[in-house]
This record gives structure tokens, C-alpha cells and sequence, in this order.
């Protein structure tokens, strides 16, 4: 018989999972099935940006994998571990000011439990193998381990498959790029002979690169690139012999490895989808790009991937806004994908200079770039993906992301914008003096009676006090002056706010009738274009 369901996502790792959630929480009827027998224990991915933090703050996790990682300031750059030199996070204007260093599969576990939190399991031993599109969908072929198949007919289908992802097969699209040459060592053992302080520490020497992460439990994961061992074949099984001696000769001194938890040969490959939809099909996460793992990106630009595309899909299985709100998932993060390769690309290039004289000139020049402050914010925002800004509507804040804030209630109760966030739909913000408060009340109540189940209105003070107004808008102060500060914006603003926290549009005037006309073509519009939103 066929099955039914509103959107059908293939692979629950970090990428998959993550779409899911946003469409469960929002009661889209969703399905998400994984191949695996059961949840992956391998480590893979140690690295949470700030920005894949404040996504899952939004989901309501951040907290939870903070508890079982630890924090780390940066990415360093240099390859004399002794001497860092970093790309610092610990002054980004966030709320999680690091890296979290935690392995994939604890994230993927925690990620798991919250859709579990909202009624929907992971359907496991069940792979796609097949998918057409038809009059209401995409009619997927599924395959379980007694060999027994299901057809499944869904609304929209995500490819969240990783890097050898059937559905961008079955879609025909390329998978551009090309291998790297190199292979690479991965263990995860316990190490004596060399003390790790944290953080992702490089070295480097003529025998090649080698990274060394320390794990809470006292073990370490160490990887090396190391020209002595690029010959030999990549399906060999790494001994911990081999792992020994390469990394005691790049770090040219004794290190003695013990109790192996996980042994890899492991290559990764530059490679881009060029494109991330075809009709209602999506591909997401390691199914549309993968590349090298230097500056941790890999599963943070999938989850950043899966937020983005989640609530889009909510949004069109529900018919609120128009399907061409979809189109702007693939332009979008298209975009910060083709970003991601070359940036670390150029990054991993840099690390693995073959020539003495080469790495020297690396070093003077990272020495000389890499402190300066400009440097260090660029860096910095790049890698932990709170550069990420779109083109959205108009207004000068329109494509920003916006940052957390902390405001103060009517109660005294302090309340963090992204908690007002995980509300699903759309944060209309009239940011206002208490004058305004008074002068250009009608006005106000005017624009507030816009708010619906998918846009929920807050009236934020810059100063007085809240319980002194009764808008139908629940009414807050910004206490510490964050609007200024951290968004540099005035009062008399509007504020419209997507559900990934991008500033859809914004008005510089609270004008009831110019704001409607603004929402109206906002909802209505073709295309999320600049021309097509002016007024
Ligand atoms: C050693 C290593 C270190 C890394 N370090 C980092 C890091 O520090 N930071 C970082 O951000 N990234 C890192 N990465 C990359 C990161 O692991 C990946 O980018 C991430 O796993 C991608 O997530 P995904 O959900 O898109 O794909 P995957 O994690 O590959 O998940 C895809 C899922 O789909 C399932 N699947 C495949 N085909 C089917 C099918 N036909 N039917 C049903 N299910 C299917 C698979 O079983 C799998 O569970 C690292 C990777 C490796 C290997």
C-alpha cells in the first residue's frame, strides 16, 4: 500500500536530523529514514561553530551539548603548536564565544532525542533506492533489511544522504570537483609522550601536518598527513604502529599511542552540487558539498544547511507563503557552500606547503596578517558562520543576521531574543522610545494588528518602563542598550525577522500603511528580490 507523508527525509546524521526537527516542531507530517542499523558511535566531526550554536539554541539543545563538550578559544593557523597563532572567538559578539569541541556522534545523539521530543523516531535498516516525481510529490522506493520494500509518496523529499548521496544520483546532478591526493591518519587513542592543551593544535614538518584534538576522557584524536605514507593504498586498515611513528616524526619527539577507540585511513574529496533543488527535491549537508575538513565546516554547514531549508518547507507544506520561498534555500546556501570550499581549500593548501623555504614564508606572513585586528574579526566571523548574511529584502539591515539580546519584561523577567525566536513563524520587532510609545500610538496598534500564527509581534523600549503601556504586543525594554549597540539602529525601527534569525526587511518609520504594503508584497512577492520588495 502506499504511504503518505508530507516530507520524506533520506539520512539522519546531523544534516537530516536537523531538518526534521524544524518541520516536526512545526506539525509538518515528516518521515526520516537512515540506512544504519543503528545511531553511528564514530567521532567524525569534533568542531560546533557559534553560529550551529545559536541554531540549536533555537531548537532548544545549545545548552545540552555545551554539558557534554568543552570549549575551546579558535582554529589555530600556525603549524608550531608552542606558539599559536589563532583565530580567536573568544571576542564575536555571541553568546557562545568559542568553539565546542564535541564528538558527532554525542551531537547526533542530542539531536536525535529532540525530534524523538516532538514525536517522531528515526526509521532505521531502511534505504532509498529509488524516487519519482508524480502529480503530488515524489513517490520514494525504500528498502528494508528482510529485503521487503515500501512505496512512500511524500510532498517534498530532502537528500540528506552525505557525501555519496543516492537522491543527488537518482536527481542526475554532477557532483563537481575532484579528489585530493593526499590520505590521511585518524585514531582516536590515549597518547603519553605529549601534552595537549585543548583547542585543534597543528605541527608541522618536512614529513607532513599533524592535528591532535584532546578529548574529555583523557584520550586524543590525532590526524596526520604524512608524506612518508601516501603511497600505500587507502583500504589498508591503519595500524597503531604506523599512526605512532608518523606522528612521533612530526612531532620529532618519542609519543607512545595506547587503546585505540577508532583506526582510519580517510581521503576527503572537493566537490560541489550545482545546485541544491530540482522541482521538490532538496539536497542538503554532505550530499551537496564536501571538502577539506581544515577549519571544521563539514557538519556545521550541514545543520546551517538543514536550518535553513527546515522552516522553508514547514512554511510551504502549510501553504503560508508562497513555494517561491523555497527557491531561496538553493540560492542562498549555494552560495556559502561554494564559500566553504575555497576558503578551506586555500586554508588546508597553506598547512600542507611542501617546501621548507614555502612554510617559513607561510609562517612570517600568518605571523604578520593574523594579529591584526581586522584580520582576527574576519577570521573569526567567517569560521564560526556568523558572517553568513543573505539578500533578503529592503532596509538596511535586510540580510543580517541578528544578533542575541537580553531585554527585560513587564515581571522583571529577563528574556533572550532567540527565545522569542523559537516561536515558528516570523518576529515582527517595533523597536521605540516611550515617546513613540505615546506620540505615535494609533500607528503603532495599527501595525500590531498584523500579527498572526505565523507572525508574532513585540513592542522592545529603548528605555522606561514596559508595564506602563498595554500594546496587544507583549512589551519588553531593551535594558542594556543592545539595539544600539550590536545593531547600531535607532529607535522608530521595524524589524521584521525570519525564523533562522536574518532580518527579512526593515522600515526606518513606524507608518502603518507603507509597513502593510511592505508585508504584503513580503508574503505575495514572486521573488525575494530587492526590486521586487521596494515601496
Ligand atoms: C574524520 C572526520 C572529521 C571531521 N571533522 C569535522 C569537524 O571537525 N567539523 C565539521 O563541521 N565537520 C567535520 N567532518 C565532516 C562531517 O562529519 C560531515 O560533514 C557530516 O557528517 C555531514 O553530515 P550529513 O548529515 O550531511 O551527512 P552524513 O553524516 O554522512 O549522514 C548521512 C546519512 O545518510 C545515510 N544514508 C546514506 N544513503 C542513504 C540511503 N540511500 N537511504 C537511507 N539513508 C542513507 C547514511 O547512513 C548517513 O547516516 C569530519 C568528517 C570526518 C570523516
Amino acid at each position: 500500500m502506499l504511504q503518505k507523508t508530507d516530507v520524506l527525509v533520506i539520512g539522519a546524521g546531523p544534516t537530516g536530523l536537523t531538518v526534521a526537527i524544524e518541520l516536526a516542531r512545526r506539525n509538518v507530517k515528516v518521515r526520516i529514514i537512515e540506512q544504519r542499523n543503528q545511531p553511528s558511535t564514530r567521532s567524525k566531526a569534533l568542531v560546533v561553530h557559534a553560529r550551529t550554536l545559536e541554531f540549536l539554541d533555537i531548537l532548544g539543545v545549545a545548552e545540552e551539548l555545551i554539558q557534554h563538550g568543552y570549549t575551546s578559544p579558535g582554529i589555530d593557523f600556525s603549524a608550531d603548536a608552542k606558539n599559536p597563532l589563532r583565530a580567536s572567538m573568544y571576542k564575536l559578539d555571541t553568546r557562545f564565544p568559542y568553539i565546542l569541541i564535541l564528538p558527532q556522534a554525542e551531537t547526533e545523539a542530542i539531536l536525535e532525542h529532540r525530534l524523538n521530543q516532538f514525536g517522531v523516531e528515526v526509521e532505521r535498516s531502511s534505504s532509498l533506492t529509488h524516487f519519482q516525481e508524480t502529480e503530488a510529490g515524489v513517490c520514494a522506493t525504500v528498502e528494508y533489511q528482510d529485503c521487503s520494500q515500501a512505496e512512500i509518496e511524500a510532498k517534498y523529499l530532502v537528500g540528506a544522504d552525505g557525501s555519496q548521496s543516492t537522491v543527488r544520483e537518482e536527481l542526475g546532478l554532477p557532483f563537481e570537483g575532484s579528489p585530493y591526493s593526499w590520505t590521511a591518519f585518524l585514531g582516536d587513542v590515549y597518547m603519553e609522550g605529549h601534552h595537549a592543551e585543548g583547542g585543534t593544535e597543528q605541527h608541522s614538518n618536512d614529513r607532513g601536518l599533524a592535528f591532535i584534538v584532546p578529548f574529555d576522557d583523557g584520550s586524543h584524536r590525532i590526524v596526520t598527513i604524512d608524506r612518508k605514507y601516501q603511497n600505500q593504498s587507502k583500504k589498508r586498515q591503519l595500524d597503531l604502529v604506523e599512526l605512532q611513528e608518523s606522528i612521533s616524526a612530526i612531532l620529532e619527539k618519542p609519543v607512545y599511542l595506547s587503546q585505540p577507540k577508532w583506526l582510519s585511513r580517510w581521503g576527503s574529496e572537493l566537490r560541489l552540487a550545482p545546485r541544491y533543488q530540482i522541482g521538490r527535491v532538496f539536497i542538503a549537508g554532505d550530499a551537496a558539498h564536501t571538502h577539506s575538513p581544515a577549519g571544521g565546516q563539514g557538519m556545521n554547514t550541514g545543520i546551517q544547511d538543514g536550518f535553513n531549508l527546515g522552516w522553508k518547507l514547514a512554511f510551504a507544506v502549510k501553504g503560508t507563503f508562497p513555494q517561491s520561498l523555497l527557491k531561496t534555500y538553493d540560492r542562498e546556501r549555494y552560495r556559502v557552500g561554494s564559500q566553504i570550499l575555497r576558503t578551506s581549500d586555500l586554508l588546508l593548501r597553506s598547512l600542507l606547503l611542501r617546501q621548507r623555504l614555502l612554510r617559513q614564508m607561510r609562517e612570517l606572513v600568518f605571523r604578520i596578517f593574523i594579529p591584526l585586528p581586522f584580520v582576527q574579526r574576519k577570521l573569526a566571523e567567517n569560521l564560526s558562520g556568523l558572517g553568513v548574511s543573505y539578500e533578503t529584502g529592503v532596509g538596511k539591515l535586510a540580510g543580517k543576521r541578528i544578533p542575541d539580546m537580553e531585554m527585560m519584561s513587564a515581571k522583571h523577567e529577563r528574556i533572550r531574543l532567540y527565545e522569542l525566536l523559537r516561536f515558528p513563524g516570523y518576529t515582527l520587532i517595533l523597536f521605540i522610545s516611550p515617546n513613540q510609545a505615546q506620540s505615535r500610538r494609533k500607528q503603532i496598534e495599527q501595525i500590531l494588528k498584523n500579527g498572526d500564527e505565523m507572525l508574532r509581534a513585540h513592542v522592545i523600549l529603548n528605555n522606561g518602563l514596559p508595564q506602563l503601556h498595554d500594546f496587544r504586543a507583549s512589551t519588553l525594554v531593551d535594558y542594556r542598550g543592545d539595539f544600539e549597540t550590536k545593531l547600531g539602529t535607532e529607535t522608530g525601527r521595524i524589524l521584521l525577522v525570519r525564523p533562522d534569525a536574518y532580518i527579512a526587511f526593515d522600515m526606518d518609520n513606524l507608518d502603518a500603511t507603507t509597513f502593510e504594503k511592505q508585508l504584503k508584497q513580503w508574503k505575495n512577492t514572486k521573488s525575494f528580490s530587492r526590486t521586487a520588495l521596494a515601496v
